[in-house]
């Protein structure tokens, strides 16, 4: 299997060496990993949410000496998780432009100020109203998937948590949103991080996931490990969840350029 959402020591929640994530993805038997290191924030820059930007250079670097040393033993793909923040696209695209990604995945950490993913914005979903936030969410996700910077929509329904739940319907926004994915070419990703997450189940939901895979969008699959211990978690979950929707290739990509392989290789 593939694991294509591996973070580690260069943000400040994230720990262990990226080696150590190369090692554990070994042990697994993964067939293929890509880093996605957070890329710096073009906004207020926080070396706890993602590295500065003096440490772009030494990122790319630390992953083509991992290349190097293990690729006989593992494919290591050189990816990266662009936040975005709308009307900071010139400044994402320049940093993104600058090395040469395999693949860049776009995803929302935040709404306006609420940092939601993180373990500090978690009290403000109490003062929130899922009727507004999601709506909110999914209109600025379709606005990421709008630039065209991005090749994966990361953690496609990040904003979910089983005790967040709209009691408006949510299929319009899924159809909008799995649409203008498979206009834009990108594909979405199948982020095991939702049971870690208290989302209730891998992201996206299940009836979203439904939605992306009747409209065709090519999927990955990530982790979201912040730790070496995370590598290829639940991808069990992740397996029987596409299997029973029929899918059988996932979406690998080189130099930003994307293919679609067996999701179990076989031999
Ligand atoms: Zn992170
Ligand atoms: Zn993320």
């Amino acid at each position: 299997m593939i694991d294509y959402h591996l973070h580690g020591n260069f943000c400040g929640h994230g720990s262990g060496r990226l080696e150590e994530y190369v090692l554990a993805a070994i042990d697994r038997g993964l067939s293929e990993i890509g880093f996605s290191a957070h890329l710096p924030k073009v906004v207020d820059p926080d070396p706890y949410h993602a590295m500065l930007e003096d440490d772009l250079p030494r990122y790319v670097k630390t992953v083509r000496s991992l290349q190097d040393e293990y690729g006989t033993r593992i494919k290591i793909k050189l990816g990266i998780e662009a936040d975005y923040f709308e009307g900071f696209e010139e400044k994402t695209r320049a940093l993104l432009s600058a090395h040469p990604f395999d693949y860049v995945i776009g995803s929302i950490h935040f709404l306006g100020d609420w940092h939601f993913t993180s373990r500090a914005g978690l009290a403000q979903y109490g003062r929130e109203d899922p009727n507004e936030a999601f709506p909110r969410y999914f209109e600025l996700l379709r606005k990421m998937i709008s630039t065209g910077l991005f090749d994966i929509v990361g953690h496609p329904d990040a904003i979910r948590r089983s005790y967040f739940v709209p009691t408006i319907p949510l299929e319009g926004e899924y159809r909008a949103t799995a649409e203008l994915i498979e206009q834009k070419g990108m594909s979405a990703e199948v982020n095991t991080a939702g049971l870690r997450r208290d989302a209730g189940s891998i992201y996206p939901a299940h009836e979203f996931l439904s939605v992306l895979v009747a409209e065709g969008v090519p999927l990955t699959i990530g982790s979201d490990a912040h730790r070496p211990d995370d590598v290829g978690r639940d991808f069990d979950s992740a397996l029987s969840e596409l299997k029973r929707f029929g899918v059988e290739r996932v979406a690998v990509y080189e130099r930003r350029k994307r293919s679609l392989v067996p999701l179990e290789p076989s031999g």
